[in-house]
């Protein structure tokens, strides 16, 4: 056998759905099982058969796809009151029609008295009846010893009388589940290293992260010698979840040099697949997620960009297109030139980073931001400003006029934009003058109907929030093919929607019309 290599059992279907406030559809759970397989994960747990009517109908519904990967059903060792044979929880299992099982049992004495209330032995006896039964039904049985490292720090004796038996009665995989989430990495090490040394069965791991160690101490499991780690997409599980599986793979990989999936090109589809997991479990993404979040490789600090720009290596552990992610070079108060000539060179503006007159629109950007303007999120509106500093700009329109009339639910706006005075119905006011401005817009620039909000967000920015405070308001435009992001603040939501909105417009009209390319 490979010594590099660790197979990985993803129970985002599962675990992860055990999540408080996250309900996968079937359609969902299939989406994620496809995506799963492409990138070559080798179990997709795809649910507990017994428990939930939703997930039979996914096992069944897999089957019209030919997958790579090995779709497992999860269930408990057998009842303690019922022959094998005869438990609805097994039978489930084979019920799915699945070539892999994964099944749970205790493993630690107080689980054993106090919680399931059997003797030890009958314990051990239902765990070696259950493996059997599937076994001879020609399955790949896969035993999570559930609680495995509290039982082993409770009683290491019992605790491999359990592993013991699994491995007698011919699992093919033993995880060792950490369940309660509270093991530290160095007892890790040493069980699992001790555990790997008595036994002659592939050794997995089951990591939650409830003191934050879910990542690392299924790193510290595999150093032990455990060459199967159970995981899921983003560290969703119940409570602080499971160990993550998007900082487990790439960390194995780019790290230790394990292999890990079908070829590292997978390792690409990282970010994507994170992305489909957050948007069908209705949950954010989180920006500071290791490898895959949006401020993963984004610079801030001029001394940072300015580094990055000349050697990536000096602020970046791995290149961000090796997991799929790409880098960041913010504009704001506290970067240097360097962020905005990269950003403008990205324009095909190109400008030295000696001109005086940068030093001038970073002085602008740091006012601005000092009255609740942030141009790291949108870049648009800080491209704006230079151009207008560097006399590349050329004024294309004006909002001379602008009323929204909003009661009884009737959202109407009126603008003059240059001598074009339009009228328009919205659902909402900020809608209302949307439509308006771009219908105005059409006579001056008709590639405007080409553009498209993709978010709008609202937020009170600094820290006393109430009736007073100015509002930011910031908008992603797409035309299709970029996409460009901009802001407005001000006291009025309307008023920051109209900023934000008209240098959306404006942005997209001097890139088009002018820029292509210029030195300055
Ligand atoms: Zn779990």
């Amino acid at each position: 056998m490979d010594k590099k290599l660790v197979k990985v059992l993803d129970t985002t279907l599962r675990d992860g759905s055990q999540t408080a406030s996250i309900s996968f559809t079937l359609n969902d759970k299939i989406r994620i099982a496809l995506y799963l397989d492409k990138i070559g994960i080798d179990f997709i747990e795809g649910g507990w058969p017994s428990s939930n009517p939703k997930d039979y109908e996914f096992f069944r519904k897999i089957k019209e796809y030919s997958l790579r990967s090995k779709v497992a059903a999860f269930g408990s060792t057998r009842r303690k009151d019922t022959k094998a044979e005869k438990d609805p929880t097994l039978n489930s299992i084979l019920e799915s029609d699945v070539d892999t099982a994964v099944i749970f049992g205790k493993s630690w004495i107080l689980h054993v008295t106090d919680v399931l209330r059997v003797s030890k032995e009958d314990n051990l006896n239902l765990i070696t009846e259950s493996i059997e039964y599937l076994k001879q039904h020609g399955l790949y049985v896969i035993f999570d010893a559930e609680h495995f490292y509290q039982g082993f720090l409770d009683s290491a004796d019992y605790a491999m009388q359990v592993i013991k038996a699994a491995e007698e009665a011919k699992a093919d995989v033993i995880a060792l589940a950490d369940t309660n989430g509270g093991t530290t990495p160095d007892k890790i090490y040493d069980i699992t290293s001790y555990v790997v040394k008595q036994t002659n069965v592939e050794i997995g791991l089951h990591m939650h992260n409830d003191i934050g160690c879910g990542v690392a101490n299924t790193l510290m499991g595999v150093l032990a010698g455990a060459r199967h780690v159970q995981g899921t997409i983003n560290g969703i599980g119940e409570r602080t979840g499971n160990a993550d599986l998007i900082q487990i793979i790439p960390t194995l990989v780019l790290k230790f040099g394990f292999k890990v999936l079908k070829d590292i090109n997978s390792l690409k589809e990282l970010k994507p697949l994170s992305r489909l997991v957050y948007e069908l479990s209705g949950v954010s993404p989180n920006p500071f997620q290791p490898y895959v979040g949006d401020n993963a490789f984004a610079h801030k600090a001029g001394v940072h960009a300015d580094a990055v720009i000349k050697n990536h290596r000096a602020y970046e552990h791995v290149d961000p297109e090796s997991v799929g992610n790409s880098r960041k070079i913010l504009i704001s108060e506290v970067a240097g030139s360097a962020n905005l000539v990269n950003y403008l060179e990205r324009l095909g503006i190109n400008i030295d980073k000696k001109d005086p007159r940068l030093k001038s629109i970073l002085q602008k950007i740091k006012d601005l931001e000092n009255h609740g303007y942030s141009f790291d999120i949108a870049p648009a509106s800080a491209a704006l400003i230079a151009l207008k500093d560097l006399g590349l700009y050329e004024k294309v329109f004006d909002v001379e006029y602008w009323k929204v009339i909003n009661e009884n639910g009737l959202a109407l706006a009126l603008v003059k934009v240059n001598s074009y005075l339009e009228a328009s119905e919205g659902v909402g006011p900020v809608n209302a003058i949307d439509l308006a401005i771009r219908k105005a817009l059409q006579n001056i620039f008709p590639d405007i109907s080409k553009i498209k909000l993709i978010d709008y967000r609202v937020v009170l920015p600094g820290e006393i929030k109430n009736t007073e405070s100015v509002v930011r308001v910031t908008i992603e435009f797409t035309d299709g093919e970029k996409q460009w992001k901009t802001i407005g603040v001000s006291r009025s939501v309307i008023e920051a929607s109209i900023e934000a909105l008209v240098s959306g417009f404006d942005y997209y009209i001097q890139i088009s019309k002018k820029l292509k390319p210029l030195v300055v």
